[in-house]
């Protein structure tokens, strides 16, 4: 194939958190970089949950990782100052802390020693808290919870404004952000020398692999990294009271977003790259999810086929059109009001309603 030279020295192959990321540093220090983004919608980014949690991901075996991890997390702040000065767009970042929490006797066991390891071993900044201190922090945890650890320097950030402001920034300093797929990768000698787009060749000195659980995809080399797809589902929920920090149980966890929702995440399914949202899925966050919180009576569900309740949104439409401009980092320029209000209006008929926004309403009797 012809090669012909990229316009940069750097290519960068993905343009998720981490891809933007070295690529807004690599500026910073007088390179110049393309980032070639192929827009998957299944992108991690696109659905992460933004915790920036090491204590609660540290696991057994991985020391280095962990301190690592801590580190990064003490350095997150300045990061994103520099970022959102940069780029005008705020990341939403939260220094909310994380609570670790037990239900039964042999949680409580294992959640002892994790945090003797993060103590001790790692030396981290927990505190081992009984189940009436957890409460304290969260009111409405369950007295089901018999005890905590907690991390008060764990923090969140929004990935999608993460990713928007990155962009922005790699592009006021000039960096090439170029929409395309890279079907493979130039090798002469043994070296990596360019990337592939459709029939084109294009050379640079430096090549940053960043194309998250799709690097397979870009051959034999790459594929010898052994990054894999692992499918993960998260539910978005309305609920008016908790919680105000990241709360997890052995396996799920749940935190509130700036605009209010509730996420609760995140299934871990060896699926390869298997799309959509399936009900054991759902059924697995809800089931785990609610558990160590009481007072949770019923769960407004948004999209699934059979809808049982609508909320009729006809009166603040022009508002609902509005807010979603607002979301430049997903949304850009396109015209979408036509698609949505087609929509609602779609959803309203089955209710008598103009526009509406339909939802299958599950209650809990407990
Ligand atoms: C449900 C879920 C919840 C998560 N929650 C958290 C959390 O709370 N905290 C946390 O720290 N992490 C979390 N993660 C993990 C986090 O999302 C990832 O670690 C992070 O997004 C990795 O960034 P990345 O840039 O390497 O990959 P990605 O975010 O996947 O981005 C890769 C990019 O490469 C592009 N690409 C792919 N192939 C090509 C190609 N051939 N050519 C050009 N571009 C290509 C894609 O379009 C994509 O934009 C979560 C992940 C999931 C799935």
């Amino acid at each position: 194939m012809m090669m012909r030279p990229a316009a940069t020295d750097v290519i960068v192959v993905g343009g998720g958190p981490i891809g933007l990321a070295i690529a807004w540093r690599l500026l910073h220090v007088g390179r110049t970089v393309t980032v070639v983004e192929a827009d998957e919608p299944e992108a991690a980014w696109r659905v992460s949950a933004g915790m920036l949690s090491p204590p609660i991901e540290a696991d057994y075996g991985q020391a280095e990782l962990s301190l690592l991890s801590v580190a990064a997390l003490a350095d997150y702040p300045a990061f994103l100052a520099e970022l959102e000065a940069e780029s005008g767009i705020a990341t939403h970042y939260a220094r909310v802390g994380s609570l670790a929490v037990a239900l039964d006797r042999d949680q409580l066991e294992a959640l002892r020693r994790r945090f003797e390891l993060l103590r001790d071993e790692r030396q981290l900044a927990v505190a081992w808290l009984p189940g009436s201190e957890c409460r304290e922090l969260e009111p409405l945890l369950s007295p089901r919870v018999s005890a905590g650890i907690h991390a008060a320097d764990d923090a969140q950030v929004d990935p999608r404004r993460l990713v928007g402001a990155l962009r922005v920034a790699i592009a006021r300093r000039g960096g090439i952000l170029h929409d395309a797929r890279v079907d493979g990768l130039e090798l002469a000698g043994g070296r990596v020398v360019g990337v592939r787009v459709g029939d084109e060749g294009l050379a640079a000195g430096t090549v940053v692999l960043a194309a998250g659980a799709w690097m397979g995809s870009l051959g034999a080399q790459a594929a010898a990294l052994r990054i894999r797809p692992v499918k993960g589902q998260i539910l978005r929920l309305q609920t008016s009271a908790w919680p105000s920090m990241v709360v997890e149980t052995e396996h799920i966890y749940a935190f509130r977003r700036p605009s209010g929702e509730v996420v609760l995440g995140a299934t871990v399914e060896e699926q390869g790259f298997r799309p959509g949202v399936t009900a054991g899925g759902i059924f697995e966050l809800l089931d785990e999810g609610l558990q160590p919180w009481r007072e949770c009576e019923q769960t407004w569900l948004m999209g699934p086929a059979i809808k049982s309740t609508a909320v009729d949104v006809t009166e603040t439409l022009d508002q609902k059109m509005a807010a979603l401009h607002c979301h430049k980092s997903q949304i850009g320029d396109r015209d979408i009001d036509t698609f949505v209000k087609q929509r609602l209006r779609d959803a309203g008929r089955a209710f008598g309603m103009p526009y509406a926004e339909t939802f299958r309403v599950i209650s809990y009797r407990r």
